[in-house]
């Protein structure tokens, strides 16, 4: 099933309690795309970056191994999006620090024609309307799902609305689905989600895995396990989470309840990786052979007799 993603491609600067790391590679759509990559070649692109992109960047998206680049638009007049992000203490809270929103100001990225077979949607983390507007390019598509984040609950909340009812599923955090709903209980906040338009939900919840509520039923997942000092950065976990899950459902060609509950597993495994560094450098400098290898552990790790 011919996979595309649509989202941000963004210069971040994240402060943690321990270290800095000033203007990496990161944006929900490189996350996301680093991540399913793993799973399923190719993972199709749409987005858009400015001419201060940093060519070191450009070089590290460009060697992920099943990216297709074709449909990254370079706009040499404008800014390329970029975030700051500063973790507490317990490194499972942010605040954001700015956004500076450049390219997606602008006109949504054009779809190159060789992606309209593309079937599986993934609506990374953009301005709903970004999401919805390249949501209505794939009629034929089978499965589209998003994700969204606090800025576009609080300023965009009308359009974010529009967008659940023509989405099969949204990937949230447990704080984003309590703000949007004001209910605190994850499984009771995906609920009423779902009765806003999509027909499943998964809730994460960090270092306390995540949670899957679906027509046919409910499936959690735990967190890998990782030491303090495995976890250096958190950036773009949930996004590498999401390309994980996509990547298997992908892989597989089937989205039933049993390959969105293996897909958690391999989501989980993949965003563990994300973890261990600042920027993409966690998924990139990790073989295929050690994604396996951590997920034979996790199988081990997670059962329940
Ligand atoms: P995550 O930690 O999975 O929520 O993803 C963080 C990534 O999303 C960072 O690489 C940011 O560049 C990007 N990001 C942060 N804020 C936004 C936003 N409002 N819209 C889209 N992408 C964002």
């Amino acid at each position: 099933m011919p996979l595309l993603v649509t989202g941000t491609i963004g210069i971040d600067t994240v402060h943690t309690p321990t270290a800095k790391a000033e203007e990496v590679s990161g944006g929900s759509c490189a996350y996301f795309a680093a991540a399913a990559a793993f799973h399923h070649k190719p993972v199709r692109i749409v987005g858009a970056v400015g001419g201060d992109w940093p060519s070191d960047h450009a070089a590290l998206l460009e060697s992920i191994d099943g990216l297709c680049l074709e449909g990254l638009e370079r706009r040499s007049e404008s800014k390329t999006f970029a975030w700051g992000g500063r973790y507490f203490d317990n490194m499972n809270q942010r605040e954001t620090l700015f956004t500076e929103l450049g390219v997606l100001e602008e006109a949504p990225p054009v779809v190159p024609t060789s992606y309209r077979d593309s079937r599986l949607i993934f609506l990374a983390n953009s301005h709903p309307s970004v999401q919805m507007d390249l949501l209505n390019k794939f009629p034929d598509r089978q499965l589209a799902v998003a994700d969204t984040m606090d800025l576009w609950i609080n300023i965009a909340r009308e359009e974010l609305l529009a967008l659940f009812k023509e989405i099969d599923g949204l990937i949230i955090n447990d704080s984003e689905a309590e703000q949007l709903t004001d209910v605190s209980n994850p499984i009771t906040a995906a609920r009423a989600i779902i009765d806003m338009g999509p027909s499943f939900v998964i809730v994460k919840k960090g270092e306390h895995g995540a949670v899957l509520v679906h027509e046919d039923g409910i499936a959690v997942v735990p967190a890998y396990p990782l030491d303090q000092d495995g976890v250096i950065d958190p950036t773009g976990a949930g996004d590498s989470f999401a390309g994980g899950f996509m990547g298997h459902i992908a892989a597989v060609g089937s989205n039933d309840f049993n390959s969105m509950q293996a897909g958690m597993a391999w989501g989980t495994v993949t965003a563990s990786f994300t973890l261990g560094s600042f920027g993409l450098d966690g998924l990139v400098s990790t073989t295929q052979a050690e994604l396996e290898s951590r997920m034979s552990e996790f199988r081990t790790i997670a059962r329940i007799w």
